[in-house]
């Protein structure tokens, strides 16, 4: 049951919009959404907020969009390559593991500075 996005093959909400359009969704909730179920003369309407509506505090759609393909998960904001998708997805992160700031830094310091690395501190 339901739609599919003809694009995609992903699960899609298709409704119509109070102004008589077609529009896909994303057949879950999403806090920034901006499309609320309404019903109009007995039909179920999509109602698209505007600007001062927003935000939401009623279960709001997004629309959907069709994602690239191959799907890449999102760019290390470090590195700027894809990270793994289904690892990211479990796992949000905005960079790789080797990208880590803290990892960076010790690698920077030891490029740039000092001939040892001063790792530990003395009191
Ligand atoms: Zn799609
Ligand atoms: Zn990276």
């Amino acid at each position: 049951m339901g739609d599919v996005c003809s694009g995609c093959g992903q699960p899609v909400k298709t409704v119509i919009t109070e102004g008589g359009k077609v529009r896909d969704l994303n057949p879950e909730p999403n806090p920034n959404g901006n499309h609320t179920m309404t019903t109009v003369d007995g039909r179920v309407r999509a109602h698209v907020a505007t600007g001062e509506e927003l935000p939401l505090t009623e279960t709001a759609y997004k629309v959907h969009q069709c994602p690239p393909k191959p799907a890449p998960g999102p760019a290390c904001t470090v590195c700027g390559h894809p990270m793994n998708r289904d690892l990211n997805e479990r796992e949000p992160h905005d960079w790789h593991p080797c990208c880590d700031p803290d990892y960076k830094r010790d690698a920077g310091e030891l490029a740039a500075g000092p001939a040892r690395p001063r790792r530990k501190v003395r009191r």
